[in-house]
């Protein structure tokens, strides 16, 4: 490492130092991929926004 700094993945949870900062989350390139190909009628979708909610859920609690 090369002092980039890596970040833990929203969805997946994994460390990873390519990817996108959505509000105050990190996601990887891989998911923000999924994210991006699936229809938000999916339930797959749903599943991805819930991810994002929760975190922002512990960030204001635990401020
Ligand atoms: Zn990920």
């Amino acid at each position: 490492m090369k002092g980039q700094s890596i970040n833990c993945c929203q969805i997946c949870g994994e460390w990873k130092q390519e990817g996108i900062h959505v509000l105050s989350s990190f996601i990887c390139k891989g998911c923000e991929r999924e994210i991006v190909n699936t229809n938000p009628d999916d339930e797959r979708y749903q599943y991805f926004v819930d991810r994002m909610k929760f975190r922002r859920l512990l960030n204001q609690t635990t401020s």
